[in-house]
C-alpha cells in the first residue's frame, strides 16, 4: 500500500516514480563510449547488491509510489541470478521493463515473458557489423540482430537505441529509420552524453537539429510525423507516414527534460542518483545492511536534486570535464 508521505517529490514538486536498477557493473560488450578502454575499478563483489536487497530496496520505492522500474547495468542478463531478481519484482505492483544489449537475451524469452515483461530497450549503435565491433569492441553483430528478430517475432515491444557519433554513424541515420519501414521498432536516436573516461567532446555528438537536418532532407515535408510524446517521456517521437515502426530524438545534451524528469537510479553497489548528470551518490545499501531505515536518505537524495542536469544547466558548465569527471562511466551507473 502507498505510504502517505511524500518522500520521492522534489522541491520543484517533481514526482519520482520511475527507479532504473542496475543490476551490475558488468558486461559482454565494451562500448567506447560507455566503458573507458582500460575498464572500469569494479566494485567489490561484497559491496553489490544480493537480489533480496535489490528486492527490498525496489520495495520501499514502490511503497512509496514507484510505479515504473526498469533493470539495466552492465548488462543486466550477464548476472548470474537475473532470472531469480526478475521473478522477484515481477511480484510488485509496477511496470517491469528491462534495457539490453540483447547479446544472449534468447536465453530469457520464458523468463521475460513469465514476468509479464513487454518493453524492452535493446543498444544497437550501427546496422553494420564492422562498425557495431568498432564501437562495441565485440563481433557479436549477427547474434544481436538476429535476436533483435526473436523479441520482435515473441511479440515484446522494441526499442532500438543507437547513439550517434559524429563522423562514425550520423551517416545511418536514415538507414535506421528506413528499418523501420519493415519493422514495428521505434529507433531512439541518443545525443552522446559525458562521462568520466569517454572522452566525450561536443564535436563528437550529434543534435537533435542535427538529426532532424538528415530527415527532413530525406524526406518530403509532409511525410515525417510528429507523433504525441508520453508524459514524461524523454524522446521526441516522430514517424514516417506509412512506415511500420516509428523514430525519436533523446536530446538530454541539447534539450534535456529536466521539467518533468521522475527518474532517480540505483547503482548495482545500492547507491542512489537522483540525475544521471549527478556526480553525488547516496549510500542506501550500509544503513539497509545495518538494519536501518533507508527512507531518510532516500528522502534527503531527492531533495537535494538539481532542477537541471546534476547542476550543469548550460551547455558551458557541460563542457568542463571536471564537472563530469567526478560522474562514474555510464557502465557503472547503469544507463
Ligand atoms: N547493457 C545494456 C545496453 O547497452 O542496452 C544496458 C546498460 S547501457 C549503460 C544503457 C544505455 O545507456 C544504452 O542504451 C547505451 O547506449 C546508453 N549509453 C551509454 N553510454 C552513453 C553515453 N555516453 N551517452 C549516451 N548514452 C549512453
Ligand atoms: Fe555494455 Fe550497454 Fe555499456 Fe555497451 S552500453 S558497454 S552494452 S553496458
Amino acid at each position: 500500500m502507498k505510504k502517505q508521505n511524500n518522500i520521492l517529490q522534489d522541491t520543484f514538486g517533481r514526482q519520482h516514480t520511475y527507479l532504473r536498477i542496475s543490476l551490475t557493473e558488468l558486461c559482454n560488450l565494451r562500448c567506447t563510449y560507455c566503458m573507458p578502454a582500460e575498464g572500469i575499478q569494479l566494485s567489490p563483489r561484497s559491496h553489490i547488491m544480493t537480489y533480496d536487497e535489490v528486492y527490498t530496496i525496489a520495495k520501499t520505492f514502490v511503497d512509496h509510489g514507484v510505479t515504473k522500474i526498469r533493470l539495466t547495468g552492465g548488462e543486466p542478463l550477464v548476472r548470474r541470478d537475473a532470472d531469480v531478481i526478475l521473478k522477484k519484482l515481477a511480484t510488485l505492483p509496477v511496470e517491469l521493463s528491462i534495457t539490453s544489449n540483447a547479446v544472449i537475451i534468447d536465453r530469457f524469452i520464458d523468463v521475460l515473458k513469465e514476468c509479464n515483461i513487454k518493453n524492452i530497450n535493446v543498444s544497437l549503435d550501427s546496422l553494420d557489423a564492422e562498425k557495431f565491433m568498432e564501437i562495441t569492441r565485440r563481433n557479436d553483430f549477427e547474434k544481436v540482430y538476429k535476436n533483435i528478430m526473436l523479441l520482435i517475432d515473441e511479440g515484446f515491444n522494441v526499442k532500438l537505441n543507437a547513439v550517434l557519433i559524429n563522423g562514425f554513424n550520423d551517416n545511418e541515420i536514415i538507414d535506421f529509420i528506413e528499418l523501420t519501414n519493415e519493422l514495428p521498432v521505434s529507433v531512439r536516436f541518443i545525443e552522446f552524453m559525458p562521462f568520466d573516461g569517454n572522452k566525450w567532446d561536443k564535436a563528437k555528438m550529434v543534435s537533435y537539429a542535427q538529426v532532424m537536418e538528415y530527415v527532413n532532407a530525406n524526406y518530403n515535408d509532409g511525410k515525417v510525423i510528429r507523433l504525441q510524446d508520453a508524459p514524461n517521456d524523454t524522446s521526441k517521437n516522430y514517424k514516417i507516414e506509412g512506415y511500420k515502426g516509428s523514430f525519436a530524438i533523446i536530446s538530454s545534451v541539447t534539450n534535456p527534460f529536466c521539467d518533468s524528469c521522475n527518474r532517480i537510479r540505483l547503482t548495482a553497489n545500492g547507491r542512489l542518483k537522483n540525475c544521471l548528470f549527478s556526480s553525488s551518490e547516496s549510500d542506501l545499501l550500509t544503513p539497509l545492511r545495518e538494519g536501518k531505515s533507508i527512507e531518510p536518505m532516500i528522502q534527503k537524495t531527492i531533495q537535494a536534486k538539481f532542477k537541471v542536469r546534476g547542476g550543469m544547466d548550460t551547455m558551458k558548465k557541460l563542457e568542463q570535464p571536471d564537472l563530469h569527471g567526478n560522474n562514474r562511466s555510464m557502465i557503472a551507473i547503469g544507463g
